[in-house]
């Protein structure tokens, strides 16, 4: 993996702990990075993160992936409607099902409708590289092999169910959480009654929302409720930011070379390309090794070494 991020680090704790397991790095040394884990998360901004993998992402490329997003915002207004309400768990558990479905439908939808409209412009840029190269021959569209492009609209859909569903098992979780804390509570109700929150302006959204529905909780426990309930939506903006990004780059990558095979075929003759970076300071030593080595045969390109390489074809030629 190679995402450099300039300032900011984002780690959860499990990650955090891998890292102080795997590296020489003594627990003290991470205290600071501990610390600003364990402060509650601000709100996700459902935007896409433009730094995340190698080089910059195309207008409509963000265009994808924030509609994606912008599903999953509305998902998130939806949802703490139920949760921020005086019902019964079982009811709220029931209820947060029929948004989900919806998510997974209309994000299910949206891949339709952008994925293949990202293969066709990487057909028709193969097929213009193939054009300059050899003129006399006709590439007829129609001959590209379209299974990696099925590929890639099921490993789309299958992410956004598997966020959808994972999200509804956290959600419910938090549910069913509040529910115990309240209940052992009422049972110990003359030791609890000291300390009971009270708003201040250090108290997040969701902290002044969930002490309307639940005035017993302590303000410590608003807070973890609602660290755990937001981290949980941050979670799945980045599985789906991540999830639309390797979609629409692999489907454009798949398609020239689906187009650049198509020539191999109609010309008989071997087609060689460079494997160009993005060329900014993300990209790995990997990907520069690759750069190094060119050219490669078309037909033989090399898999891409982690999700988020931008690296493409350039510079196709007869061998
Ligand atoms: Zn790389
Ligand atoms: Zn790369």
């Amino acid at each position: 993996m190679c995402q450099h991020r300039d300032d900011t680090i984002r780690v959860d704790e499990k990650i955090l702990d891998a890292l102080i397991i795997s590296s020489n790095l003594k627990p003290e040394d991470l205290t600071g990075l501990k610390q600003k884990t364990a402060t509650p998360l601000s709100v996700p901004d459902f935007k896409p993160d433009t730094m995340i993998g190698e080089g910059e992402p195309t207008k409509d490329e963000i265009e994808y992936r924030e509609a994606l997003l912008d599903l999953l915002r509305k998902l998130y207004d939806k949802i703490n409607k139920i949760i921020f309400t005086d019902k019964d768990p079982s009811k709220k558990v029931d209820s947060i099902d029929k948004p989900v479905q919806s998510f997974i439908k209309d994000g299910q939808k949206l891949v339709d409708k952008h994925i293949p409209q990202i293969w066709n412009d990487g057909i028709d840029d193969g097929i213009r590289t193939l054009e300059k190269i050899d003129k006399d021959n006709e590439y007829d569209p129609d001959k590209i092999d379209t299974f990696k492009l099925e590929l890639i609209l099921l490993q789309q859909k299958l992410n956004i169910r598997k966020i959808g569903l994972n999200l509804r098992g956290r959600i419910e979780q938090h549910i069913l959480i509040k529910a115990i804390q309240q209940h052992k509570k009422q049972s110990t109700s003359e030791q609890k009654s000291i300390i009971k929150a009270n708003p201040t302006s250090n108290w997040t959204e969701c902290m002044r929302e969930l002490h309307k529905i639940e005035p017993d909780l302590t303000e410590d426990e608003l807070r973890d409720w609602c660290s755990d309930y937001v981290g949980a939506w941050g979670e799945a903006q980045g599985n789906t930011d991540k999830a639309g990004m390797f979609g629409w780059v692999e489907a454009h990558k798949e398609a020239i070379l689906g187009a650049l095979i198509l020539g191999i075929i109609t010309m008989d003759r071997t087609l060689v390309a460079d494997w160009v970076t993005a060329g900014d300071d993300r990209v790995c030593s990997d990907c520069l090794k690759l750069e190094a080595n060119s050219p490669y045969n078309v037909d033989e390109w090399p898999e891409e070494p982690h999700f988020g390489c931008r690296c493409e074809q350039e510079n196709v030629r007869t061998k």
